[in-house]
C-alpha cells in the first residue's frame, strides 16, 4: 500500500461494475471515504452510492453469529452440520443432488475456492451465480466472436471516442462514474457525439445528441439493419475483414433480411430521420465505442443482441484500437473476477471449460481431483427449478439473495422453504432469502473482507479490510475452506490466508497456457504475502509478455478462436419469447434506480440514499394511464402470470406508451408485495441461460 498514509486504507467500492478506488480513513469517530485519486478507475470520483459507504458500517441489522433453525450454535458445529449435510446428500443421492449459488459481490479467492470446491471435489458443476442475471449472455457472445470471454476496450476509450454509443443502460444511474467520466469528456469536446438507445428516456439522454427509443425487444434488428446500411454504404474495412475476420458473409445476409432504413425504422418503431442520422454517423466515424449492458443481455436472444453489436464493430475494424470498440459493462463488482475463475456453471476455471478434454485434465492434473466435473452444471433458472423438483437437495447460497432478485421469485421461495437443506451465508441477518436457511452463517461485509476484485475494464484491485470483523462473522474463503476440510479434502484447501488463493489462481491462469488463453495473470503468481497486500490496480492479462498488465486487447487482430480469427455471427433477430396479449397488454421493464444496490440490504439503510426514491412506482406513459384509468400518485396493482406487486403510479412522458418500468431492489422488508421479480417469467436464452427480465407482459389496475 505505498500510496496510503497511516491512516488510509486504499480499497475499491463493493457495489457496481465500475471498480472505485475508494481511500478510508478510519478514526475513533468513524470512517470517512472518499474517492481514491489515484485509481484509474474514477481518479477521485464517487456517486451517491459510494460516497455514503461510511453510513452502512454499523452492525445493525447484520448476522453476528451461526445459526441453525433459529438457535444460536458454535462455529464447529455449523460448521461440521454443513459439511455433514451436504455429505449425506452427495453419499445418498450423488453429487449433482446438491448446489451452490454464489454471487457477484464475492471476492475472486473466495469465488476461487467455492467453485474449487464444487467442479474439482464434489464432482458436480453445480455452482451458478447471480452474474448469470447480469452479463451472461455477453460472455457468451464474447465468447462466440473473439474464441474467449475478452473486454477489449478500457474505460479512457470511452473518453477518446468521437461516437459513444449507449444501448440497453441507464449508465447515468447503473454505472454512474462512468458517466461522469464520458459527460466531462464530451464537455471538453461538445463535437463527441452521444447516441442513447433505450425504449424509455432516461438521465442517460442527458447527454445525448440523439435518443432512439426503439420498441422493446428490436435491438438485433437496429444492429442487422445497421450492418446492412455499412455494407451497402461501403463503409466496410474490407482489408480488416479478410485479414481478421471469419463468417462475414453469412452475417451480411443474415443482416439483408433487415432490409434498408424504412423497415428498420417501422419494426423498431422509430422515425426513419432517427434511423438514418444514427446509421450514417456510425458509418462516418471510426473512433466508436458501444456500450452494452443489462437491456441487451437480459433477453431470450441476449447472445445474439450481443453478436449483432459486435459485428458492426468487426466489420469496420473498429476494434482493439484507441477510442473503439465494443463494450459490455458488468452490474456487480466482480462479476469479471467470477468469470475468471469459472464461477458460471458452463464454465470450468480460468477461462476454461467442458467443451474441451484437454482443458478437464488439465484442471484435474493442477488441482490433483480425481473426482472433477466433466459436464457444465445448471445455470442459475435451472438450478432451482431443480430445487423446486426436489432433484438437488441441498443448497447453499453465498452472499445474494435470490428469493428477491431471482425471476419468478415466488416460486424460487416456495422451492428453497421446501428444500431439504438450505445454507446460506450473508453479513445480513434478515433477508426473504435468509428466512428460508435452515443453517445461516455470518460472513465479513464491506470494510471487513480482504481480496481482489476485477472491474468492467479487466482491472484487479485490492479489496482490503479497513475494520475488525462484526460479532463471529468470518470471510467467506475462510468459511468455504474449513467445510471442504470437514468434508475430507484438506490436503486441497489448505488455506490460511487470501494471499496464498490467489497465487494459486494466478499459477492456475498461467499454468500451460502458452498465449493459448486470454485469461493469464501468471506474473502475479510470485507475490508474496507483503506484494500482494501493496498490489496496485492492473489489468489483465499480466504476464511475461505483459508484466505491467494490458490496457487494450485484440489489437494485434489475433482472436482466441482456432483459426485465430473472429467471428460475425449470422444473427436472426427473434422477439420476446411471451407477447403481450389482451389479459396482460403492457410490457414491464425493470432496472436500477440511482441511490440502491440490489436488494438493498446495505444502501437501504442510509436515510439520505432512501430519500431518492421512498417507495416502489411503476412509471406508465399519460396515454396508458388514461386507458387504464391510474391517477398519477395514486396505488396500482401490477399482475402478470407470475405474479402481483402493490406499487404508486408515476406518470411519465418518459416512458414508451406500451411499456412500464419498475425499479428492481424493492423487497418484502420494506413494503408488502414489492418484489418486482415475482413477476417475471422464468423465461432464458437457450445459450446463456440469463433470463429475460426485461419484458414480462403485465396489466396495471388502480388499487
Ligand atoms: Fe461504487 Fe459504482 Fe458508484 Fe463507483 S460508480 S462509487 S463503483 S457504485
Amino acid at each position: 500500500q505505498s500510496l496510503n498514509t497511516p491512516n488510509v486504507t486504499r480499497t475499491t467500492c463493493p457495489y457496481c461494475g465500475v471498480g472505485c478506488g475508494v481511500a478510508a480513513n478510519v478514526t475513533a469517530a468513524g470512517a470517512v471515504i472518499t474517492g481514491d485519486k489515484f485509481h484509474p478507475a474514477n481518479f477521485g470520483r464517487l456517486c451517491s452510492k459510494g460516497a455514503a459507504l461510511a453510513e452502512t458500517l454499523d452492525h445493525d441489522g447484520r448476522l453476528l453469529y451461526p445459526l441453525a433453525n433459529g438457535q444460536r450454535i458454535s462455529w464447529d458445529e455449523a460448521l461440521d452440520q454443513v459439511a455433514h449435510g451436504f455429505g449425506r446428500v452427495i453419499a445418498e443421492h450423488g453429487p449433482d443432488a446438491v448446489a451452490f449459488y454464489v454471487s457477484g459481490q464475492l471476492l475472486t479467492e473466495d469465488y476461487y475456492v467455492a467453485n474449487k470446491l464444487m467442479k474439482g471435489f464434489i464432482g458436480s458443476a453445480n455452482i451458478d451465480t447471480n452474474s448469470r442475471l447480469c452479463m451472461s449472455s455477453a460472455v457468451a457472445a464474447h465468447k462466440r466472436a473473439f474464441g474467449a470471454d475478452v473486454v477489449p476496450v478500457c474505460y479512457e476509450d470511452i473518453e477518446t471516442a468521437d461516437l459513444v454509443v449507449i444501448t440497453g443502460s441507464n449508465y447515468a444511474w447503473a454505472h454512474p462514474v462512468l458517466y461522469q467520466r464520458l459527460a466531462a469528456a464530451k464537455k471538453a469536446r461538445p463535437d463527441m457525439w452521444v447516441v442513447v438507445i433505450d425504449p424509455r428516456r432516461t438521465p442517460t439522454c442527458d447527454i445525448a445528441d440523439l435518443h432512439l427509443a426503439i420498441a422493446p425487444g428490436s435491438d438485433a434488428h437496429l444492429f442487422n439493419g445497421l450492418l446492412n446500411f455499412i455494407r451497402r454504404e461501403d463503409a466496410l474495412d474490407l482489408a480488416y475483414i479478410e485479414a481478421h475476420v471469419e463468417g462475414f458473409a453469412a452475417a451480411f445476409e443474415a443482416a439483408r433480411a433487415a432490409g434498408s432504413i424504412p423497415k428498420v425504422a417501422q419494426v423498431c418503431g422509430i422515425p426513419e430521420a432517427e434511423v438514418s442520422e444514427f446509421f450514417r454517423l456510425f458509418a462516418r466515424t471510426e473512433r466508436t465505442v458501444t456500450i452494452f449492458s443489462q437491456g441487451i443481455n437480459q433477453s431470450s436472444s441476449g447472445v445474439d443482441k450481443g453478436n449483432a453489436i459486435i459485428n458492426v464493430h468487426l466489420a469496420t475494424g473498429r476494434i482493439g484500437r484507441p477510442g473503439m470498440g465494443p463494450f459490455s459493462v458488468t452490474g456487480q463488482p466482480n462479476a469479471m473476477g467470477g468469470r475468471e475463475v469459472g464461477g458460471l456453471a458452463n464454465q470450468l476455471a480460468a477461462h476454461l471449460d467442458f467443451s474441451d478434454a484437454t482443458g478437464i485434465e488439465l484442471v484435474a492434473r493442477f488441482w490433483n481431483a480425481p473426482r472433477i466435473a466433466k459436464a457444465p452444471g445448471l445455470k442459475a433458472v435451472e438450478m432451482f427449478q431443480a430445487i423446486a423438483s426436489g432433484k438437488i437437495k441441498a443448497v447453499w447460497i453465498m452472499g445474494t439473495n435470490p428469493a428477491v432478485s431471482m425471476p419468478d421469485a415466488d416460486r424460487v421461495r416456495a422451492a428453497l422453504l421446501d428444500c431439504e437443506l438450505v445454507v446460506v451465508s450473508d453479513c445480513v441477518r434478515h433477508t426473504d432469502t435468509t428466512a428460508c436457511a435452515d443453517i445461516l452463517l455470518p460472513a465479513g461485509g464491506w470494510g471487513e473482507k480482504d481480496g481482489t476484485v476485477t472491474n468492467s475494464e479487466r482491472c484487479i484491485s485490492r479489496q482490503r479490510s479497513l475494520l475488525p470483523t462484526a460479532g463471529e462473522a468470518r470471510p467467506d474463503w475462510w468459511i468455504i475452506t474449513q467445510v471442504a476440510q470437514r468434508m475430507g479434502f484438506a490436503e486441497a484447501f489448505p488455506y490460511t490466508r487470501q494471499a496464498q488463493i490467489f497465487r494459486e489462481h494466478a499459477r492456475l491462469s498461467g499454468f500451460e497456457n502458452r498465449g493459448r488463453r486470454a485469461f493469464d495473470i501468471g506474473a502475479l503468481a510470485e507475490l508474496d504475502d507483503a506484494q500482494y497486500d501493496a498490489l496496485q490496480p492492473v489489468q489483465w492479462p499480466v504476464n511475461a509478455q505483459a508484466p505491467g498488465g494490458t490496457q487494450r486487447l485484440l489489437a494485434d487482430g489475433h482472436f482466441y478462436t482456432p483459426s485465430g480469427k473472429a467471428r460475425m455471427l449470422a444473427v436472426v433477430p427473434r422477439l420476446p419469447a411471451v407477447a403481450a396479449d389482451e389479459s396482460f397488454p403492457l410490457v414491464l421493464n425493470t432496472g436500477r434506480s440511482r441511490d440502491q444496490w440490489h436488494t438493498m440490504t446495505r444502501t437501504g439503510k442510509v436515510p439520505r440514499l432512501n430519500t431518492h426514491e421512498a417507495e416502489p412506482y411503476v412509471q406508465i406513459h399519460a396515454s396508458d394511464a388514461h386507458i387504464h384509468r391510474l391517477q398519477h400518485g395514486g396505488l396500482a396493482r401490477l399482475t402478470s402470470r407470475n405474479g402481483v406487486m402493490l406499487v404508486r403510479v408515476q406518470v411519465s412522458e418518459d416512458q414508451r406508451p406500451g411499456s412500464v418500468f419498475v425499479t428492481m431492489h424493492w423487497n418484502d422488508a420494506y413494503a408488502r408485495s414489492a418484489r418486482v421479480d415475482a413477476l417475471a417469467a422464468p423465461v432464458t436464452d437457450p445459450i446463456s441461460g440469463q433470463p429475460e427480465s426485461k419484458h414480462t407482459p403485465v396489466r396495471v389496475e388502480s388499487y
